[in-house]
């Protein structure tokens, strides 16, 4: 076995209890150490003359002891006086041992690190590192000392120890860590050597630019980043690759009852729309899955696109399944499918968790027997029990909550009739491109970037809370004019049980304050029928106003809806508000959005409200939500896979995104052998995780 994938056991004093701590670490091998990066440095190279230290300074002192006491003050210490000669220092320890008081005897030398505090006695250092000077020793540090992360029961100089054991061995061994990036890469893109890297972060020279090491931005760190950005996106490529590995059902014929369908809708494609579908039915024709995400903003009309991409399907003889995050935007598209397919004569079905008993045996036999053409669901729908006759294409609304395990899931599924589906995957967050193809590397990307003609932007005003009873008269105006009236309570509270407290709460007062108008009630808390119940209601007109939690916020599309109140907006994310606020403005009336905050607001929450109130378009809004939560939090990272990265940070590390596709094409086309590697040095099982599922 190569020396530097060994266990840290084949360590000198690595023993059970050592590798346990080491594995809280995520450090199995001693290649992980050698990539078990420090935190920031301290400077012991030099010794600092006790007389110019001063409180708040750390540094190497040198001296000899004067005198060492124990001490009786509030609780009992080790006293030890050093002196060098431009001062006089006292090293205070509160836990020692009587070997330790007597090793302090004076005129014995002594080197000790720490922090320099006001003390009692003067300038006073607390439990500093410190090592007896032998006669004639030499001074200090020849580099910059790291400090890493550790763990309970693991000190730094343990732990320093076992690093430089590693670095050891890389040196003994050069030829056991290649470098990743072959050489003409590394001069193509200016990376320095992965070796000359590990040992400028582990063993800083006394010169090394503290701030950039301290920022991350040191080229050493860069490229260790860009490695570990590149490793994630060639494991991504990868999945890709074994998707594709398998046969699809070519589907080229969709054209004649495209047009049927088109014909029959009250409007016409927009230019976007019409180019997304040139797009998809580019990939549909051949034999080799389609893997396509499509990011449109909230309106942009992605549902009439599935529609059209499941007319492909059930034109090739395939059947198309349709799956959305909640039940209640499943129904939505089940009557949306229903409506459009069924004087087309297509079949659609649909399942979810709360269709039960005999209807669901019913249903389950209808996808298995290929009955049911389209089968729009909830996850249900990719259940081990549900089997289909010939799945030709599974399109999946709301990319954030699917990740890749689940696309990789969905090979399964066709594997009935021999071959994968095509899978179009929809979302409306808009990130921007870069970080898109980081984030989705295994997918081909088609934007809708034009709304449907005559949409009147939402006007959007902030209002205090205090101006409550203006914002309820508002409500009664819209409604008196026959349109509908969305008034969305968010998380005030922890708990969900406690949030739909307050969201009854709250539609018991406007059913007090506004007598005259049906107020319905929707939260995460009632059973899905009854959502779906309350939903159907608001969406005929039965209902003027609906109560909601955050509930509603993907997809529910009831145009008659002109206005929305948002209470507590400062407690959203933009991109969450942008969702929201794309429920009203779906008609050709013009509508309103209430952001009704609680005052004072930060300036933060002014900064973002105020970007609320200047722009619609969901792609600024994405930029910058991007700018004020970071990356993590926007796309929802769990599901990318990049938020478990270990040296990279989205954020920090924004511009070398560019530079990851770029790298990534390159290394397959020159080196392809090398990506192996790369993926198991920075993803380790994941790598596992993502290749076989
Ligand atoms: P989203 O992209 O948010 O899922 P939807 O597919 O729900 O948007 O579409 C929003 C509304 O716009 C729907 O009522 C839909 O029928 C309508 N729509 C879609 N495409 C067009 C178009 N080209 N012209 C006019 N209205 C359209
Ligand atoms: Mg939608």
């Amino acid at each position: 076995m190569n020396e530097l994938d060994q266990p840290v056991s084949a360590l000198d004093g690595v023993g059970e209890a050592l590798s346990a701590k080491l594995a809280r670490l995520r450090i199995d091998t001693v290649s992980d150490l050698l990539f078990h990066l420090p935190l920031r440095y301290q400077d012991r190279t030099r010794i600092t003359p006790i007389g110019i230290l001063r409180a708040g300074m750390e540094g190497v002192v040198e001296g000899e002891v004067a005198a060492a006491d124990v001490v009786k003050g509030r609780r009992r210490s080790l006293l030890v006086r050093l002196k060098d000669g431009s001062g006089i220092i006292s090293l205070r320890f509160f836990h020692f041992s009587p070997a330790q008081q007597q090793q302090f005897a004076p005129g014995v030398h002594v080197r000790c690190f720490g922090e320099a505090r006001a003390g009692a006695t003067g300038l006073e250092i607390y439990h500093p590192e410190y090592r007896l000077l032998k006669a004639g020793e030499t001074p200090v540090e020849d580099h910059l000392t790291p400090i890493y992360p550790t763990t309970e029961g693991l000190t730094q100089p343990r732990l320093r120890g076992l690093i430089g054991q590693a670095m050891r061995r890389l040196d003994a061994t050069p030829q056991a860590l290649p470098d990743g990036i072959p050489e003409p890469l590394r001069e193509r893109f200016r990376l320095p050597e992965l070796q000359s890297c590990l040992h400028y972060l582990h063993e800083p020279p006394p010169d090394a630019d503290l701030e950039r090491l301290a920022d991350g931005t040191h080229p050493t760190q860069r490229r260790l980043a860009l490695e570990e950005l590149l490793a994630h996106q060639l494991s991504l490529r990868q999945v890709r690759l074994r998707i594709q590995a398998d046969g699809a059902p070519p589907l080229p014929s969709g054209r004649s009852l495209q047009t049927r369908f088109v014909t029959q809708l009250p409007f016409s494609l927009t230019g976007a729309q019409r180019r997304v579908l040139d797009e998809i039915a580019r990939d549909l024709e051949t034999a080799q899955p389609m893997l396509r995400l499509v990011q449109g903003d909230v309106g942009s009309g992605k549902t009439v696109v599935a529609a059209m991409a499941a007319l492909a399907a059930i034109a090739g003889g395939c059947q198309a399944a349709v799956m959305a995050p909640t039940e209640i935007l499943a129904e939505q598209h089940f009557r949306n499918f229903h409506d459009w397919f069924t004087p087309l004569g297509i079949d659609v079905a649909w399942l979810a968790g709360k269709l039960k008993g005999k209807a669901r045996l019913d249903t389950k036999a209808a996808i298995a027997d290929g009955r049911a053409q389209v089968v729009v669901g909830t996850h249900a729908l990719f259940q081990d029990d549900v089997h289909f006759h010939r799945l030709g294409l599974a399109i999946v609304d709301e990319q954030h909550r699917f990740g890749v395990h689940q696309r990789l899931a969905l090979r399964q599924k066709g594997e009935a009739g021999g071959l994968t589906p095509h899978q179009l995957i929809m979302t409306a967050t808009p990130i921007p491109r870069t970080l898109a193809m980081s984030a989705y590397a295994d997918l081909d990307l088609s934007v809708i970037d034009e709304l449907p003609p005559g949409r009147t932007p939402v006007q959007t005003v902030a209002v205090p809370d205090e101006r409550r009873p203006e914002v309820v008269e508002r409500i009664r105006r819209a409604c008196d004019a026959g349109r509908q009236a969305y008034w969305v309570c968010t998380l005030i509270e922890e708990s969900e049980a406690l949030q739909c407290q307050a969201a009854e709460a709250t539609r018991d007062a406007l059913t007090e304050a506004l007598p005259e108008l049906a107020v319905g009630l929707v939260h995460g808390r009632m059973k899905a029928a009854e959502k779906a119940e309350v939903m159907a209601a608001f969406k005929v007109g039965e209902l003027d106003l609906l109560v909601a939690t955050t509930v509603i916020e993907v997809g529910v599309d009831v145009p008659n809806a002109s206005l929305m109140i948002i209470e507590n907006p400062e407690r959203l994310g933009l991109s969450q508000l942008h969702q929201l606020r794309g429920r009203v403005g779906r008609g050709d009336t013009e509508s309103f959005c209430v952001l009704l905050y609680r005052p004072p607001l930060s300036a933060h929450s002014r900064e973002r409200l105020g970007v609320m109130r200047e722009t619609s378009d969901g792609f600024r809004i994405a930029e910058k939500d991007l700018e004020l939560r970071g990356p993590g939090e926007v796309l929802g990272t769990r599901q990318t896979g990049l938020a478990q990265m270990k040296i990279a940070d989205l954020e920090r590390d924004r511009d070398l995104l560019e530079r990851v596709s770029p790298l990534a094409r390159a290394l397959l086309e020159e080196a392809p052998d090398a990506s192996g590697p790369l993926i198991r040095r920075w993803l380790g099982d994941e790598a596992g995780r993502y290749g076989q599922v």
